[in-house]
């Protein structure tokens, strides 16, 4: 009845999505506010006749709008059904075992490591320094490789490597192996690498509308880099499924990209929020990873990490615990809102 490739998936297993308590929900570093009100506003006023034709595969509005927030050209842009189709489509045209293992952090997105074995590709993880930084050295130092692929700023540890590192690892790196960036958190506190993308041909940078766009229940993410990176990643998308993206999805997903100055300012609480609970945190003695993303990684000594989580749990706060090696006494919490940040304090005083 089952195929042998389906007997030995391991799928990826995402946070918790509760449907019967109401928690305070902190754990899969979704925005905490409302997307821009010009895609209530688009909603109110959708004609549904519009849904009887297929959407447009090849996503000539949207990539347009895309284009122009990031001052690049549309043949350079690439749109998905969420980054994980967008990574998922970029690790079967990019990365392979002929050449040698894919490289990644140690601690990372624990995607990565699903889409290797789904795809059958090699790879080899990189320890993290003691600061939990990733070593970029490292990536240099393996020899032979498929390619490269990391979060910036990095998931669970939310710490970001400055741009300039960037381009002096792209430079040392070879060019023809694909770096991958994955920048689902850029936008709470780092510099873009897509602006590199037109000097190295093999930087593929992904974004997400999931997370710093507040749209995670579209399902749109999107792919920067050459011209030859892209048509690649359409022939996998037209050999898989030619319209991952609904017509509905590209809509809001344009009018949303349009309203930098509403998403400034929802970015803008999140990232003073983000302090105020670092140094909440801290105060309490607690050690929390400087984060340049929408969660902070922290951990109390003498308390385990899935003990913080319980705790936390029966108390209505959600957070997300991974039982991993060099991990376990951590717990990585989502920004929220101002109110939910001040309840999560309030409750850590309490109860530690
Ligand atoms: C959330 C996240 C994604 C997935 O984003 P979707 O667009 O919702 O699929 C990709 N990479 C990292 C590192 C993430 O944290």
């Amino acid at each position: 009845m089952f195929s042998e490739r389906m007997k030995n998936l391991s799928p990826y297993v995402p946070g918790e999505q509760p449907r019967n308590r109401k928690f305070v929900k902190l754990n899969t570093n979704e925005n905490p506010y409302p997307p821009s009100p010009d895609v209530q506003e688009l909603l109110k006023g959708f004609d549904a006749g519009k849904l009887r034709l297929y959407p447009d595969p090849l996503f000539t509005d949207l990539r347009q709008v895309i284009a122009d927030r990031y001052h690049i050209d549309p043949k350079q842009v690439f749109v998905g059904n969420g980054s994980d189709e967008v990574l998922a489509f970029a690790f079967y045209a990019f990365f392979d075992s002929i050449n040698g293992d894919l490289l990644f952090p140690e601690h990372t997105y624990s995607f990565y490591p699903v889409y290797c074995d789904f795809h059958g590709i090699n790879y080899k993880k990189l320890p993290l320094k003691g600061d939990f930084s990733i070593d970029l050295s490292g990536f240099l130092a393996s020899g032979k490789t498929s390619g490269v692929i990391f979060p910036n700023p990095n998931a669970p540890t939310g710490m970001l490597i400055e741009l300039a590192a960037i381009e002096e690892l792209m430079e040392k790196l070879p060019k023809d192996r694909v770096v991958l960036i994955d920048e689902a958190y850029i936008d709470f506190g780092g510099e873009s690498a897509v602006s590199l993308i037109g000097r190295f041909k093999n930087l593929l940078v992904v974004k997400t509308y999931s997370k710093s766009l507040s749209l995670a229940g579209i399902r749109i993410g999107f792919a920067m880099g050459d011209e030859k990176l892209i048509d690649a990643l359409f022939a996998v998308k037209d050999s898989f499924n030619s319209y991952p993206a609904d017509v509905l999805s590209l809509a809001i997903a344009e009018i949303a990209m349009k309203d930098v100055a509403y998403y400034d300012g929802i970015t803008e609480r999140i990232i003073k929020s983000r302090e105020t609970l670092t140094r909440e945190l801290a105060a309490l003695g607690w050690e929390v990873l400087p984060s340049k993303a929408n969660f902070v990684f922290a951990r109390k000594e003498g308390l385990d990490g899935r003990e913080i989580y319980d705790r936390l749990r029966e108390e209505g706060f959600l957070v997300r615990h991974f039982n991993t090696d060099g991990i376990r006494d951590f717990v990585r919490i989502t920004i929220g809102t101002e109110e939910m940040t001040e309840g999560l304090t309030r409750k850590i005083k309490e109860i530690f």
